[in-house]
């Protein structure tokens, strides 16, 4: 699993949050995969506020307590909403230039991959959100990042993480699925993104059904709770160790 954070000069999805912040706009931060077409994320809405947040998220942040970790917190907008709420948060982020951008806002950010062992930490809430499943990567770094996570956890503490189910993609017009089975999981995209000329390096992101989760959660001692749904195959869950 790599531990390493991003240099400045790599680090495409940080410059458009930097820009957004210093200029109030930012150019079109662009999204490429080998699996999908070219998108794009609007960065304005990495600065949602709590009124803007999907429900999901309006959710977890209100089920989130005690000393909270706001794992890849992007521009910081959960941990400034969760402050705004009382709650005590610390912010990580692998990208230089959102931690900047995020201590400029009063966000308690330091610049942490998740997976280094070098942080440490007890805490009674792991918020992972926007796919938030997505830094595990690949399902095979699934053992890894729930040993991680029991380092990371008070007892009796829990993860709040939100995902998707991308089988709608897969989907035929007959409603029938056509996923090969021999393949690799088909939650596993690969992306990378592009900001003016600045692009980052390709990364691995993992979505995750619900089932598929609450089997690998059980194989390595959590428990999977659904416990919202969204509009269009996605979900919040709660892990916590059995
Ligand atoms: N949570 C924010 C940002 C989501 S984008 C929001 O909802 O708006 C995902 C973020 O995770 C990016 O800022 C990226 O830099 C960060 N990230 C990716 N891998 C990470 C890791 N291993 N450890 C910490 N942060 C990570």
């Amino acid at each position: 699993m790599n531990t390493t954070c991003l240099a400045p000069d790599r680090d495409p999805m940080g410059a458009a949050i930097h820009d957004y912040y210093n200029k109030g706009k930012a150019a079109r931060l662009r999204v490429f995969s080998s699996q999908f077409d070219e998108d794009e994320i609007p960065v304005s809405g990495l600065f949602r506020t709590y009124g803007e947040m999907p429900e999901l998220e309006r959710i977890a942040l209100q089920s989130a307590c005690g000393r909270i970790l706001d794992v890849g917190a992007g521009s910081g907008c959960h941990s400034l909403a969760l402050r705004e709420m009382g709650k005590e948060v610390q912010a990580i982020d692998i990208s230089p230039l959102s931690v900047e951008v995020m201590q400029s806002r009063g966000v308690d950010a330091r610049l942490v991959n998740v997976f280094d062992p070098h942080f440490v930490g007890q805490f009674d809430t792991v918020l992972m959100l926007m796919n938030g499943s997505g830094i595990i990567g690949r399902l095979e770094n699934i053992g890894g990042f729930f040993g991680r996570m029991k380092q990371l956890l008070a007892p009796g503490g829990c993860i709040l993480m939100d995902s998707s189910d991308l089988r709608y993609l897969f989907e035929d017009e007959d409603g029938s699925f056509v996923i090969d089975l021999a393949a690799d999981y088909y939650g596993q995209v690969d992306f990378r993104m592009q900001y003016k000329q600045m692009k980052g390096d390709s990364f691995d992101w993992l979505y995750i059904d619900f089932n598929t989760l609450s089997l690998y959660a059980s194989q390595y001692g959590f428990k999977a709770e659904k416990i919202a749904e969204g509009e269009h195959y996605d979900y919040l869950a709660r892990l916590t160790v059995l």
